[in-house]
């Protein structure tokens, strides 16, 4: 059905679960690279960079959080990471984004999910340079800092560019205030609210001059955006 082969990396302490994500991702085709734990998980991801990092959470040693840290300061190219995390562990997922995983995904899963999750993953950071990150017709080069829809340069403070980002990695999920807030500012997190005119800026730039709204308000949850094609 689906021709992408993907090279996935499953960094996991348990064997059986491991076992088993490489069975189903074999099954499809896919190119399965395994670490148990963290630090030569991350060894593997720097020498090899895959499609896709499945990583679990609590790994002996460098644990999944700080694998994450790790790889976004030293990989030279944006390695999609998905995160497996127990259901208790609704900190540690927040912990997590802000560490730069893309996605997660709480155990237990089914391996339907788990593919069509790496699947989205890998095609968003793939098409094109290895910097770029796509959503719909909207481009963001990371490096670069510069921000296309529909081929027309996007006109970003930082600011904007960096509340962007943290929607584009997230998408299609919904971020909540507080998880864009810590995004931006950290721990320090202004007094007054100046998210909320970042936020307007952003779509003033990303959605005004267009016929349809990629930047999505989600009444009492937060914010998400959405592909526009
Ligand atoms: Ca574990």
């Amino acid at each position: 059905m689906n021709s992408e082969v993907l090279h996935v990396l499953v960094v996991e302490d348990n064997p059986a679960l491991r076992g088993q994500l490489r069975s189903l991702l074999e099954a499809r085709g896919h190119r399965v690279e395994e670490a148990a734990d963290g630090l030569s998980g991350l060894q593997s991801a720097l020498a090899d960079p895959p499609d896709v990092l499945v990583l679990d959470l609590g790994l002996p040693g460098l644990d999944g959080l700080g694998v994450c840290a790790r790889l976004r300061a030293e990989a030279d190219r944006h390695v999609p990471v998905l995160m497996l995390t127990a259901r208790d562990g609704i900190g540690d997922k927040l912990a997590g984004f802000d560490r730069g995983a893309d996605d997660y995904l709480i155990k237990p899963f089914s391996g339907d999910e788990l593919l069509a999750r790496c699947l989205a993953l890998s095609r968003r950071h793939r098409l094109g340079a290895p910097h770029v990150l796509r959503i719909g017709t909207l481009s963001i080069d990371r490096r670069r800092g510069e921000v296309h829809r529909q081929g027309r340069r996007l006109d970003l403070q930082p600011t904007g560019l960096r509340l962007l980002l943290a929607l584009a990695e997230a998408s299609p999920r919904t971020l909540t205030r507080s998880e864009l807030n810590r995004r931006l500012w950290g721990e320090d997190a202004p007094a007054s609210d100046p998210l909320r005119s970042h936020l307007y800026l952003l779509r003033q730039a990303l959605d005004r001059p267009f016929a349809v709204a990629m930047l999505k308000t989600v009444h009492g949850v937060g914010f998400r955006l959405e592909a526009d094609a």
